[in-house]
């Protein structure tokens, strides 16, 4: 009943040309409807792909946003820009800035809010380090990391969020968690929605991510928990892509 996605995240990476080629082969590919698929591109391709996917089901998201009002914020693009080249979800609290670009969870909260607020769809990442693995700390991080976000919002709120596991040791490793520790993991997150409602924990995607490729997906995919992937590198290649798409 939980309709997979599965969402390109090209991070820092890809060109025009490939955005004309990935959407291209999208068009081609005869996708299942019953798969929801996203491509989110760095915010320079996000235009022309808004372009080329406007009369495709593709959906297009973007990689962060800015949460304050628009104004004197040089180098910053807000909701409402975003919005307008067709934008319709943004990742929030990927590892790589909350690692590399100091996001807490704080600094996570508003991106999230901000994204409700301008109706977009919040892909919430989460995921623990290998230290914290090795550490048996897993469980603490990983719902620590639900509860700062989903503890601040409103019942209504919550609802409209997908959330992305994403262990940092597997993200660009091609280390990827096995099935059985992935779906470990989600099964932990669907059971503390769960306490905040049995119908919001029944109803949210929980996405994994981390060197998910075509030749593991369908794997990772058959997990009961496991609603769909967030790519980086295999959604670089437009045949790997539209691989994972079939598998899910
Ligand atoms: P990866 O990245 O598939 O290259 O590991 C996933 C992600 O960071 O979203």
């Amino acid at each position: 009943m939980r309709t997979p996605l599965i969402a390109g995240n090209w991070k820092m990476n890809g060109s025009l040309e490939l955005i004309d080629a990935v959407t291209e082969a999208l068009a081609g590919a005869h996708l299942d409807s019953n798969v929801e698929v996203a491509l989110i591109p760095p915010f320079t391709l996000l235009m022309r792909a808004g372009q080329a996917l406007a009369d495709s089901p593709v959906r297009l998201g973007a990689q962060t946003l800015n949460p304050n009002a628009p104004g004197a914020h040089t180098g910053e693009t807000s909701a409402a820009l975003l919005k307008e080249c067709g934008v319709e979800l943004v990742l929030t609290g990927h590892s790589e800035r909350r690692t590399l670009y100091g996001e807490d969870d704080a600094a996570v909260l508003a991106r999230v809010r901000a994204a409700l607020e301008a109706g977009l769809t919040p892909l919430l990442c989460i995921g623990e380090t290998l230290e914290e693995r090795e550490d048996d700390r897993v469980e603490a991080v990983v719902l620590g990391q639900v509860d700062a976000v989903m503890g601040s919002l409103e019942p209504a709120q919550r609802e409209r969020l997908v959330i992305a596991y994403e262990p940092v040791w597997a993200i660009g490793t091609g280390r990827t968690a096995t099935p059985e520790q992935a779906q470990q993991v989600h099964a932990m997150i669907r059971a503390r929605l769960a306490e905040l409602s049995p119908s919001l924990a029944e109803g949210m995607r929980l996405l994994y991510g981390g060197s998910m490729k075509a030749d593991n997906a369908a794997e990772l995919l058959k997990q009961p928990d496991i609603d769909g992937g967030l790519i980086g590198g295999a959604s670089l290649k437009p045949d790997d892509f539209i691989a994972i798409c079939h598998a899910a």
